[in-house]
């Protein structure tokens, strides 16, 4: 037992030591120099620096929530047109509201093309501009 804690000790002092041997990556979002250690691995793809990585764990946060929060606005809706429908009907049934259920699936589209509208624009005005 006694070994392992020495032998751990001494691994983390050479650590500390190599610590100061350093290179430099230029990270693959936002282009700015890092210093990094020699021993980290970096994927083909490219290095990304702890800010950019915050960014990209905050971005799938944001995107998580908001998905989370139109699933609940679809099912308060569907839950609110099926209770005006079952007063106007005067009975059960199952009708239009349904479709409020893929509120999501709506959300996404018209997102999708409203996006894809804004990015055909900007590359338009970017071509006059050229
Ligand atoms: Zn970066």
């Amino acid at each position: 037992m006694l070994e392992i804690t020495k032998e751990q000790n001494d691994r983390t002092i050479s650590e500390t030591i190599l610590i100061e041997e350093k290179r430099i990556a230029v990270c693959a979002k936002c282009n700015k120099k890092w210093n990094v250690s020699i021993y980290r691995q970096i994927p083909k793809s490219g290095y990304i620096c702890p800010s950019c990585m915050e960014k990209k764990r905050n971005k799938v946060i944001k995107t998580a929530l908001k998905w989370v929060c139109i699933t609940i606005a679809g099912l308060v809706l569907f839950d609110k047109a099926s209770e005006a429908a079952y007063i106007e009907r005067g009975y059960k049934a199952y009708g239009g509201e349904y479709i409020l259920l893929l509120f999501p699936v709506w959300f996404w589209f018209i997102e999708s093309v409203v996006n894809d509208t804004k990015h055909d624009l900007k590359a338009e005005r970017n071509f006059k501009n050229d």
